[in-house]
């Protein structure tokens, strides 16, 4: 049995899983590479990354497609809502309208830690899908390890707020509008931000696509915003944690940066400082981040963005990503400096 080079990193560095108030993960326990995944539950103790396997597959394989403004979408924010009540937390639902032939609407989900702290981190992702699979790596993945980041982060004493934010309609297009709008629940989320939040807010972290990619990544959105994006590097070295930036391969993707692709976008516009994770592979196709994996190319928006075709094809590789963005982006967190 191959032992992964960042699961002995944890172990060895003795970093991890400490101070966590007892919440899930909190024995240590790390999945192993080495077989298909079995036993995810979801029940506390299971090791990181494990809750967020529960959630993912909740979410894809509850709800399926998830398509903006539909009653799966609707359905995928209840279940959201009741997990962060779960956690004891105070969910609340931002509902926003839009029209795409007809007036229809979805709605943002967050929940806040410290609500009295006046600086804060908003880490959110995008529930809703596209009309093609079942919208598993995106963006279920994200949102599931947003979800495990709430629960582990619930009773860990920090100096910031923390808001936990699961956005509508990511993967909208409204032609008939005449300017085509993205990221429609980001935006209306930015849209209800006062300028005083804005200019509190330390680093806006996006989660969209984790699960299945050739290696893991971190981006920035602005070169001289970048602080949290190299701490996460530099402690994924220390923990052993395969961590990389944009290569900077593609001209029209800078070094260290993320392309305009998604809800980081929102926040970008109002210069806010912004910390991409996803799983995929800059080596390979138009080098654009876009082809995930050398064995398919691109998983998103496919027939093969499933838990079945992704655990049979690549098995254990999903529960190693999100166990690995678990805890590298809780040590992130745990290291921003306090007195904010
Ligand atoms: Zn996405």
């Amino acid at each position: 049995m191959r032992m992964n080079r960042w699961v002995m990193g944890l172990f060895s560095t003795g970093l991890l899983l400490v101070g966590c108030g007892g919440g899930q993960g909190a024995d240590g326990a790390l999945p192993q590479d080495d077989g298909k995944e079995d036993s995810a539950t979801g029940a506390s103790g299971e090791g990181l990354g494990k809750s967020a396997f529960h959630y993912m597959r909740a979410i894809s394989e509850k709800f399926g497609q998830r398509i903006c403004g539909s009653a799966a979408e609707a359905d995928a924010a209840s279940y959201v809502q009741e997990q962060f009540e779960k956690m004891g937390y105070k969910p609340e639902k931002q509902r926003f309208e839009f029209h795409d032939g007809e007036k229809k609407h979805s709605a943002n989900i967050f929940a806040v830690k410290n609500p009295s702290a006046r600086q804060q981190i908003i880490i959110g992702a995008h529930y809703d899908s596209v009309d093609t699979g079942l919208g598993l790596d995106d963006n279920a993945s994200g949102v599931a390890v947003m979800l495990e980041l709430a629960g582990q982060l619930s009773r860990f004493a920090l100096s910031f707020k923390l808001v936990f934010v699961a956005f509508g309609c990511e993967e909208a297009e409204l032609p008939e509008t005449k300017k085509i709008q993205f990221y429609l629940g980001s935006a209306h989320f930015v849209k209800r931000m006062s300028e005083q939040e804005i200019d509190n807010t330390l680093v806006m972290i996006n989660l969209d696509s984790m699960a299945i990619g050739d290696k893991m990544y971190v981006y920035s959105s602005q070169e001289d915003k970048a602080w949290f994006r190299d701490k996460s590097l530099e402690l994924g070295k220390t923990l052993g944690i395969p961590l990389e930036t944009n290569p900077g391969l593609n001209a029209d993707y800078p070094y260290g940066l993320a392309g305009d692709w998604g809800d980081h976008m929102s926040f970008k516009e109002k210069g806010i400082q912004t910390a991409s994770y996803e799983a995929t592979n800059w080596d390979i196709g138009k080098r654009d981040g876009y082809t995930e994996t050398e064995r398919d190319g691109e998983i998103m928006h496919t027939e093969r963005d499933n838990l079945d075709y992704l655990e049979t094809n690549y098995p254990g590789r999903i529960q190693l990503r999100l166990s690995a963005f678990v805890a590298v982006i809780l040590e992130t967190l745990k290291a921003v400096p306090t007195g904010n």
